[in-house]
């Protein structure tokens, strides 16, 4: 919970120009309302469980748990929502309290394009116009999704400003928020921003929390010694961690995008590297990887969804009191744990999921097989096989492509 108008500690809080004071008192008031509503609950989780395939189920991981030799591993099935990942948990949510306010417009800011198809299926679904803004750079790179958003109904608009990236598209969200507020809800896909989005998409996500909880004592008995989850603006974390942060027995680790490593200046790495530094950009407070005159940096990874500056203040919070450790994994040991998972379980997590598995194959055969670890799998990684073949060097694939374009040109 915030301390005060959304602070967590010394992070968050709600920075944006004056005309939107309104738009954030009525999002505050409509998001309190509905949390006050037990109704407004049900009917989220009726949607999500004939929607969404809610509740996901928890997979135990028995031969990587053999093949480690140390604590039995279990997997949270969070790929198998509709649209292939836990977006779809915070894009449903808010879609319901759009409708609570009567809007009829969603506009969204997407990267990798991931929230943007989560956000143009939500807005088909409910029947509200969409606009996703998304860089430019980032429209060629993420041509499958950018198509589907158009099939879903959205206008994708490539935003041209600066680096033509995420943090461009975020910008341009605003604006267009700034412009049409009486008519339009901004989806913000992760638990960043100004309050109350962190809180808001948090409380979404808990339902992943809350399920596991149950599910695992009754699968493996008792409560997980650690839970392994990817942190790229924190919102799947906070999702999984949310359901045990009450026990002081369950370690909460959080993996960040450690790309090409410590001092290579390409990673997406926040809280367990020395790069980030504390700062106020896109309406809060949080460790942002910036240059000293606050200007963002570039960020990297395999994985287009950890690719992000900022990191949830919550999550930021929650280091401070050392509640959650933070480690990274780079883009080799990813895909060196993505190859190993799908070979040995049938298991085909996102990248980004992947980087959780990374932090638990380090630390499970130093543990006991009387002892748990619960890895959260954000999302499916069939959306990856572009970057993943390409990692595998594979040629069969290789020739594909090239047969492709040829059909397209003659
Ligand atoms: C978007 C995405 C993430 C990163 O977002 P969080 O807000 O950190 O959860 C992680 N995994 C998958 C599969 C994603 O699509």
């Amino acid at each position: 919970m915030p301390e005060s108008r959304g602070y967590y500690g010394r992070f968050g809080g709600l920075y944006i120009p004056e005309i939107l004071v309104a738009t954030f008192d009525e999002l505050i008031r409509a998001f309190e309302d509905a949390k006050a509503d037990p109704s407004f609950w049900a009917e989220y989780e009726a949607l999500m469980s004939t929607y969404s395939c809610r509740p996901t189920p928890i997979t135990f991981a028995g031969n990587l748990t053999e093949d480690l030799g140390g604590a039995r591993i279990y997997v949270k099935r969070e790929d198998l929502n509709h649209t292939g990942a836990h977006k779809a948990n915070n894009v449903m949510g808010q879609g319901l309290l759009v409708k609570r306010m009567g809007k009829r417009r969603v506009i969204a800011e997407t990267g990798a394009g991931q929230h943007g198809v989560a956000t143009a299926t939500m807005a088909a679904k409910l029947g509200f116009e969409c606009t996703i803004y998304m860089g430019e750079i980032d429209v060629e790179r993420q041509r499958p999704n950018v198509f589907w958003m158009e099939r879903l109904g959205a206008t994708v608009v490539p935003v041209t400003e600066g680096s033509r990236t995420l943090k461009d598209a975020i910008n341009e969200a605003f604006r267009d928020w700034v412009t049409n507020m009486d008519s339009t809800h901004y989806a913000l896909g992760t638990a960043c921003g100004p309050h109350p989005f962190p809180e808001m998409v948090s409380w979404f996500q808990s339902i992943i929390g809350t399920e596991a909880r149950e599910q695992i004592q009754q699968i493996a008995g008792r409560l997980p010694d650690r839970v392994y989850a990817c942190v790229g603006g924190g919102s799947n974390a906070l999702g999984i961690f949310s359901g045990f942060l009450e026990d002081e027995g369950v370690e909460l680790v959080g993996v960040e995008a450690g790309g090409h490593g410590a001092g290579s200046g390409r990673h997406a790495v926040r809280l367990s590297y020395d790069d980030a530094s504390v700062g106020v950009a896109q309406g809060y407070k949080t460790w942002f990887l910036q240059d000293r005159d606050g200007q963002m940096q570039h960020t990297h990874s395999v994985a287009a969804g950890l690719d992000y500056v900022g990191v949830s203040p919550i999550l930021a919070d929650l280091h401070e009191k050392g509640r959650v450790r933070f480690e990274a994994a780079t883009d080799t040991e990813v895909i060196d744990a993505l190859a190993r998972t799908v070979r040995r379980e049938g298991l085909i997590p996102a990248l980004e999921s992947a980087h959780a598995f990374v932090q638990a194959f380090k630390e499970a055969p130093s543990m006991s097989p009387d002892q748990v670890i619960l890895i959260n799998q954000s999302g499916r990684g069939d959306k990856d096989i572009f970057t993943v073949a390409d990692a595998f060097d594979d040629p069969k694939w290789k020739a594909f492509i090239r047969e492709k374009a040829r059909a397209y040109d003659a």
